[in-house]
């Protein structure tokens, strides 16, 4: 019995794998029994105890197995989920195959069948609304040249006008931004929480953090489409939301980041609008709780105090 038993568990493995990942036994053979596991028996590696879980550096994640590139370091996000996340994969890849469990997608490498997780989608994480969710074991990463890092280039811009869903909404959908983080700024507490900058105990204000590439957007664009998003002649707040931390104001980092948006509240004058809007040096950043992060995106619906307004 036992041995018919083997052999039907033998046959369900080569189905279940596909012939194609006999032809990568030499290289089955150099992985650990833990990479085994994981790799050949589709196991899963417990939360937060894989190598790659925080990794931010840039490069690109190869298969184990056979090296193909399967997920670039621009397409990885932090989930807090506990494994390696990517809102995409290198086109043509990955292969979703339906899990044993008949429940979820399994992923594994197109080319050598190396099983890497599960996919998810619809969960609101990123734009793209999509999150592979993969074991670290499974991958090998291989760290970008030190010249293409600095190529990447891409800069960072902070702004804050009341309720910084809103903000992230609107701001996150210009081309050419890369990433919104709703956070806090301006403020003397350190990792703040958002509790107490609603108290009003730590001076901050809800402010975005926009990351984008300057060879797509410019910073005047972006300082442009804040006036346009939020009311900046509004001084106690944005909206229905009153208090210090909805303030309009721009935290800019160099001088022409200044002169920039002095130059736009300037011609908003020269049209009898009143600013309120504040401009301030940066000061650090942090970010808020994952909860506030993609609000619109992850729950629908549209901003309850911002909308576009033409100005310039
Ligand atoms: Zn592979």
């Amino acid at each position: 019995m036992k041995s018919i038993l083997k052999l039907f568990s033998l046959l369900f493995l080569t189905f279940a794998f596909g012939a194609n990942m006999e032809a990568w036994k030499p290289q089955l053979n150099k992985l650990s029994t833990f990479e085994k596991h994981i790799i050949v028996d589709k196991g899963t590696e417990r939360a937060f105890s894989g190598k790659y879980v925080n990794t931010t550096d840039e490069g690109v994640y190869k298969c184990k197995v056979c090296g193909s590139a399967l997920y670039k370091s621009d397409d990885k996000f932090s989930s807090h989920c506990g494994w390696p996340s990517f809102d995409d994969a290198v086109p043509g890849a990955i292969r979703e195959v339906p899990d044993r469990d008949g429940r979820r997608i399994e992923i594994v490498c197109a080319t050598c069948g190396a099983h890497m997780g599960h996919v998810f989608k619809g969960e609101g994480y990123t734009k793209k609304n999509i999150r592979h969710c993969v074991n670290s074991a499974s991958l090998q990463f291989t760290k970008a040249s030190k010249k293409k890092v600095l190529s990447s280039n891409l800069k960072k811009a902070y702004f804050a006008g009341g309720c910084f869903w809103g903000v992230e909404y609107y701001l996150e959908k210009i081309p050419g931004v890369k990433e919104v983080i709703s956070g806090f700024m301006g403020g003397h507490v350190k990792n703040p929480k958002y509790k107490e900058v609603v108290r009003k105990k730590t001076g901050h204000l809800e402010t975005v953090e926009v990351i984008y590439d300057p060879s797509k957007v410019s910073y005047e664009t972006l300082a442009k489409t804040f006036f346009e998003i939020h009311d900046p002649t509004q001084k106690d707040g944005q909206g229905p939301d009153i208090g210090s931390q909805y303030l309009s104001a721009v935290f800019v980092s160099t001088p022409q980041e200044k002169k920039t948006i002095e130059k736009l509240i300037g011609i908003l004058e020269d049209k009898g609008l009143k600013i309120a809007t504040k401009v301030l040096p940066k000061t650090p950043f942090y970010s808020a709780e994952e909860y506030h992060q993609n609000h619109y995106v992850r729950k629908g619906g549209k901003p309850y105090c911002h909308r576009r307004v033409k100005r310039f």
